[in-house]
């Protein structure tokens, strides 16, 4: 777990004092990962700066890879003399991942790719604090990085990921898009449909997700806007991502995987195109889904995998049926007797 957390409006102010005590001395620097998006900003005027500290500005249009996290070491490594103070993720799901990675790499020998996995990481992380700026996905809570490395989309499972301290400051996400919002909001939402309804769930799970399902009704379907929507949703994510934490994702989550993979589609929107196709799964959560896409006139898009080879399908097919906790998660022990590759690849050709 994490274990330090502030929330509140107008928190982000409090960063400097945060990392103060943190710091090792003057040569060993804090470095900041941020959104691009933030470049020309208000938000880098606030950003605690200090003797020799480094903003890195990182684009969040591709999904975190192995291969830019070890550029981003070395290049680190390479500028400083000492090791960092710590690591400072600013953004989404994109940056935070990043940012656990970095420290991860930082502190641990070799590249990236070799940690993909369960429980490879041998030594600590650098100490790293995690800002969120758009809500949903849970990385600021989770134990889990998700790269895209040359074979597989994976993430460095480990209790050296998750971050030592976050940072939640609702009024960060005052300027995310509406459908961008909605998209990454989805994933929040349907990690709680996929951990309340598997086979994974206990006492534990189902208590964080039930509180965060609660919430993500309030924000999708309620009649709440503004700070109230930006606080809720902020916890929801949070309390999404401490849901999986102790459970395990389902079918949308192992399908998103195979999309992202071969075809580059992001995490949230890619979510949402396939758990629109899974009532057959998931009857309470698509209906209700379905309701909030309306409600909130979002248009997904349409025959993505209409032109694709036998060969695209396979690959899909071979990165989603490579999840097995998830399947195992979402359909118990026999998953493979009902989950044939077969029957995935129809799935796939409804997307
Ligand atoms: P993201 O970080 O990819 O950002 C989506 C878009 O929103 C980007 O264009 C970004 O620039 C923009 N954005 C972010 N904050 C903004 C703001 N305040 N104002 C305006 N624009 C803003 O989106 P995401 O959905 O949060 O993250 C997706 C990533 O999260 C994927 O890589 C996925 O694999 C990962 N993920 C990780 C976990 C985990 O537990 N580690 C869980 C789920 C998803
Ligand atoms: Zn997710």
């Amino acid at each position: 777990m994490v274990p330090r957390v502030i929330f509140g409006q107008g928190s982000f102010s409090q960063l400097g004092e945060i990392l103060l005590p943190k710091r090792k001395n003057a040569d060993a620097p804090f470095i900041f990962l941020i959104d691009d998006y933030f470049e020309s900003r208000e938000l880098v005027s606030q950003v605690p700066l200090m003797f020799n500290d480094k903003i890195i500005f990182v684009s969040a249009d591709e999904e975190p890879k192995t291969a830019q996290v070890d550029a981003l070491v070395t290049l680190i490594k390479d500028e400083y003399d000492e090791l960092p103070s710590g690591i400072i993720g600013i953004g989404g799901g994109t940056l935070l991942d990043l940012a656990k990675a970095v420290a991860i790499l930082l502190n641990n020998k070799g590249i990236a790719e070799n940690y993909q996995g369960w429980d490879l990481v041998n030594k600590p992380a650098l100490y790293h604090v995690g800002v969120p700026t758009i809500s949903g996905t849970g990385a600021e809570v989770s134990r889990t990085t998700v790269l895209l490395g040359p074979e597989k989309k994976l993430g460095i499972n480990s209790d050296f990921t998750t971050y030592d301290q976050v940072l939640l400051d609702p009024d960060l996400t005052k300027t995310v898009p509406k459908e961008q919002w909605f998209f990454t909001g989805m994933d929040c939402y349907i990690h709680c449909v996929e951990s309340l309804t598997g086979t994974y769930l206990n006492a534990f799970s189902k208590s964080y997700g039930e509180k965060a399902m609660e919430l993500c009704k309030d924000v999708f379907l309620g009649d709440i806007s503004g700070e109230e929507s930006r606080d809720k949703l902020m916890m929801a994510s949070w309390h999404g991502g401490m849901s999986i934490a102790y459970s395990q994702v389902g079918i949308a989550h192992a399908m998103s995987y195979g999309l992202s993979y071969l075809l580059g589609i992001k995490h949230g929107i890619g979510n949402c195109m396939v758990f629109q196709h899974l009532e057959e799964f998931y009857p309470e959560g698509v209906a209700l889904f379905r309701k909030m896409v309306e409600k909130h006139d979002i248009k997904l898009p349409k025959n993505v995998c209409s032109n694709l080879t036998q060969n695209d399908f396979d690959v899909m097919v071979n990165v989603a049926l490579g999840l097995e906790a998830l399947w195992e998660n979402a359909l118990g022990k026999e998953w493979k007797t009902i989950m044939t590759p077969e029957r995935l690849q129809a799935m796939y050709q409804k997307i």
